[in-house]
């Protein structure tokens, strides 16, 4: 067979096509699956080895390959009759007599082939598809759920995508609406959450993403309702940060350092007070009469204050304290029955204390709210 050059008309071919059919062959040859990108380097300048061909020959001349065909000229110009090749691959194809052999259907089925290879393995190969658990309780008069974007950028930053083919498919959402001061809130936050983490129990999404804003006793309810053989993802709330307000920070390096502390053992004791004091020093000069005088079991951190737990790894020393502090409540106090809990903490760390503790095997947590003077009981968990 003789040669036939290559240099084929294209200036009909433009830049932007080029580029897109570089870009769906993912610079690889679409017979041979030579990698372009690799070779021809010179000292300044990098000499791709691909070039771009057609299938349908530019022109309806006998001297152009496969050139008989009922497209426009127009249309040979389009990607869809354009393919990535190789040097090789491109004078193999475009050799006299080679268009018996290397016919449009050929060239067309391979390109297809190799261009939906590309998107195959390109496609989500490092996210995950999670579930997405939205709760929104008052908390002094207001509801301020995530909104969408706060949602979708922190998933983003956390190579996560909400599960189906909408955004929404997989949402469970739930609104609480009475003010945090009704006693009933507690009631209606608690039926309310349980019923619809039910639902999620027959998600296919073994991925859960946790969006919570509402009063720290819904929050531990929530924790203790999360399925523990789920890969559980609980998202963060700052004040500060509009749209990536949901996203876990870098920084610092240095998770947080909590400390447990107590007081002395008392084998008969069947209540005891646990406080934590994470993002407000907790007073429990403040918490009902007869709490005042039980042990006590104390979570707290240096440099106390409304932003301490920035990181996943200030989340994760967290709940390790916690497993702590409860170990603490069970080795030293082993007739305990009742841990009354006085919380300050951020979101994550309220559903990650409900979370930890195990309703089953543990005693019951009396989960207390702050109200503007006191801390009043709101319900119980386990
Ligand atoms: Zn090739």
């Amino acid at each position: 067979m003789t040669r036939r050059n290559t240099q084929v008309a294209r200036s009909r071919i433009g830049e932007q096509v080029i580029r897109e059919i570089w870009v769906r062959a993912a610079g690889r040859c679409v017979l041979c699956s030579a990698y372009l990108l690799g070779g021809g380097r010179t000292y300044f300048h990098h000499i791709p080895h691909g070039q771009v061909a057609h299938n349908v020959g530019a022109t309806k001349g006998k001297k152009s390959p496969r050139g008989k065909s009922t497209l426009t000229l127009d249309e040979r110009a389009l990607p869809e009759n354009l393919l990535l090749l190789c040097h090789e691959c491109h004078r193999m194809v475009d050799d006299i007599g080679a268009e018996r052999i290397y016919t449009e259907e050929y060239l067309a089925r391979h390109k297809r082939a190799h261009e939906d290879r590309v998107r195959r393995v390109t496609d989500f190969a490092t996210v995950t598809e999670a579930a997405v658990v939205r709760v929104t309780g008052r908390i002094r008069g207001t509801l301020s759920p995530a909104t969408d974007r706060q949602v979708g950028a922190a998933l983003h930053y956390e190579d996560l995508r909400p599960a189906g083919e909408h955004p929404h498919d997989a949402e469970y959402i739930v609104s609480i609406d009475s003010e945090d001061t009704e006693s009933w809130v507690w009631d209606e936050g608690t039926k309310k959450i349980a019923a619809k983490l039910e639902g999620l129990r027959d998600s296919p999404h073994p991925t859960v993403a946790v969006f919570a804003m509402a009063p720290i006793p819904l929050l531990v309810f929530l924790g203790s309702r999360l399925d523990d053989k789920a890969d559980i993802r609980v998202f963060p709330r700052f004040r500060d940060a509009e749209d990536l307000a949901c996203c876990w920070r870098n920084e610092p390096l240095t998770p947080a350092a909590f400390e447990v502390s107590h007081g002395s053992a008392d084998a008969q004791a069947r209540d005891v007070v646990v406080t934590v004091s994470v993002s407000a020093a907790v007073d429990v000069s403040r918490a009902p009469a007869d709490l005042v005088d039980l042990p006590r079991v104390a979570l707290t951190v240096e440099n106390i204050g409304p932003d301490l737990i920035q990181t996943k790894a200030d989340l994760a020393a967290f709940a390790s304290a916690w497993r702590r502090a409860l170990a603490r409540v069970e080795s030293h106090y082993p007739s305990c029955e009742r841990i009354h809990l006085l919380a300050a903490v951020p979101v994550a760390a309220a559903v990650a204390t409900g979370q930890h503790h195990m309703r089953d095997a543990q005693p019951q947590l009396v989960v207390y709210q702050r109200t503007a003077e006191d801390y009043v009981e709101a319900l119980r968990v386990g």
